[in-house]
């Protein structure tokens, strides 16, 4: 199958109450953890892949991944830029064969966010591109975002309806308390923004900052409207742990195949439970 755009699923995740799971890409292994799971829990996916990821790996070379994972696993899969940062680099991923894109212009004001995500909007939906917009501010630190805590702003519920109504954008990803990265103490979601706001637009709402939040709190989410969760930091996290016991335990280790392979199983592992957990599994 090749690769199709979040609304494939996307709709169909918001009416039925399930969320897909956006999985970022680091590596090669990522790729191959990530559709494994996706084969053994029959779930949707989509791959995240963010400028910093994008410029790791080589832009074709994302493209190239996700379309053989897709081809060979026969599964709806979406390759999606996560966090765009202009209109330059959203259409250079068109270009390069992704099938849905996230232009983040929550730096922006209001009206600047909107006119900007609309450009992108009009482009991708004339070649069948998904768009993802961003609104309110994220906190914490992925690549090449860093919001420090004090300047993280939460959704307006009214300009998050509205911004959905000019731009439509296919899904909306609103800032509600979580932030990216790994938490220390427990978010507080906001609950109240999520169910205004998914209540009263068709796309549905996207959670950025999902490590670390726990389960019954994303279940919550999902129940109030949230179709599509960003999963990063626990994939790396259970990835580095098993390199750091491997290669303390066994010094001369040099085969990479020997750490990287058992560290792919780690994130594989990771994956498939976050697809149960988001009720994808089966629905592909
Ligand atoms: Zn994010």
């Amino acid at each position: 199958m090749p690769l199709v755009s979040m609304n494939h699923f996307l709709p169909r995740a918001k009416q039925e109450g399930f969320a897909v799971g956006q999985f970022n890409v680091n590596n090669l292994e990522y790729f191959q953890a990530i559709i494994e799971a996706a084969k053994e829990e029959r779930s949707p996916l989509i791959f995240g892949a963010s400028e910093g990821a994008i410029r790791y790996i080589g832009l074709n070379n994302v493209v190239a991944l996700a379309k053989v994972a897709a081809d060979e696993s026969g599964l709806p899969v979406a390759l999606h830029l996560d966090h765009g940062s202009s209109f330059d680099v959203v259409m250079k991923c068109i270009r390069a064969g992704f099938s849905s894109v996230m232009f983040d212009g929550s730096h922006y004001s209001f009206e600047e966010n909107i006119r900007l995500t609309k450009k992108v909007v009009e482009a991708a939906h004339a070649v069948g591109v998904s768009v993802e917009g961003e609104l309110g501010t994220i906190g914490g630190v992925e690549d090449d975002l860093d919001v420090a805590e004090e300047d993280a702003t939460l959704a307006n519920p009214e300009e998050a309806i509205r911004f959905w109504e000019e731009t439509r954008v296919d899904a909306v990803a609103i800032a509600v308390g979580t932030a990216h990265g790994m938490y220390k103490g427990e978010p507080k979601i906001r609950y109240d923004i999520i169910e205004k706001v998914a209540s009263k637009i068709e796309a549905p709402i996207v959670l950025h900052g999902g490590s670390g939040v726990p389960d019954e709190s994303i279940k919550k989410a999902i129940s109030y409207g949230v179709g599509k969760i960003n999963v990063n930091t626990e994939n790396q996290v259970a990835q580095v742990q098993v390199i750091r016991e491997l290669l303390d335990k066994n010094p001369d280790m040099i085969d990479p195949r020997k750490y990287l392979g058992p560290s792919r199983e780690a994130i594989k592992e990771v994956v498939k439970g976050k697809m149960r957990l988001f009720g994808s599994s089966g629905k592909a």
